[in-house]
């Protein structure tokens, strides 16, 4: 699949944004506007004015609505809901290279509210994903205990984890910890077979690059 960078950063902004909700984290990771700020400024989201609660409530309804579209059982469905999220948001293409950024596109309209913003950015980015028909490359983390999501960007799509360095490496630990059960080695390989049991996970995809 061919993608941009600024599609992937898109990408990586939805993926951020679905992972701040309850649903993902326990806990709901945008309580107030400081946390939508450092959401902000963790993304380097440019062109943003001065968040009100208004921003923080159309976020949240945002994320809820992507959530759904992560959720449609089928492609026409998800296509639908993802069109009247991009429409709602009004969409104004144009050709920027700000801040020493390469030629690329902006979605939204100038002045957008942040909402708008990402629901045309993101919106527009799951959209191309749908078209090349490639939508299972945002999915769930595989560790038993993780609802998070994250994009597979990998030539043959074979990351398994949000985040190679936690949820990866618990589960290599877990299932070492699972062979010593039914095995227990003699002591003085313990150290350092643990060593290469933990040392052998390697991450996949890291510093995503950001900005918009
Ligand atoms: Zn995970
Ligand atoms: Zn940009």
């Amino acid at each position: 699949m061919l993608i941009t960078h600024d599609t992937e950063c898109a990408l990586d902004a939805l993926v951020e944004l679905l992972n701040t909700s309850p649903e993902a984290c326990g806990q709901e990771a945008l309580p107030d506007l400081p946390a939508l700020r450092g959401f902000v400024a963790h993304r380097e989201l440019s062109e943003v004015g001065r968040l009100t609660a208004t921003d923080l409530d159309a976020i949240r309804l945002l994320r809820a609505r992507f959530w759904e579209v992560l959720g449609a059982p089928t492609i026409p469905e998800a296509a639908e809901l993802l069109n009247s999220l991009i429409a709602r948001a009004g969409t104004t293409p144009r050709l920027t290279d700000h801040d020493g950024h390469d030629w690329h596109i902006h979605y939204f309209a100038p002045g957008a509210a942040l909402a708008d913003r990402m629901a045309a950015e993101s919106g527009i980015a799951l959209s191309m994903v749908l078209v090349a028909g490639e939508r299972e490359r945002l999915r769930r983390c595989e560790a038993p205990d993780c609802v998070r999501v994250f994009v597979d960007l990998s030539r043959n799509r074979s990351r398994r984890y949000c985040d190679s360095r936690t949820c990866g490496n618990r589960l290599h630990v877990a299932a070492y910890r699972a062979r010593q059960r039914v095995a227990p080695p003699p002591e003085a390989e313990l150290g350092s077979t643990r060593s290469a049991a933990v040392g052998e996970t390697t991450p996949e995809t890291p510093g995503v690059g950001v900005g918009t």
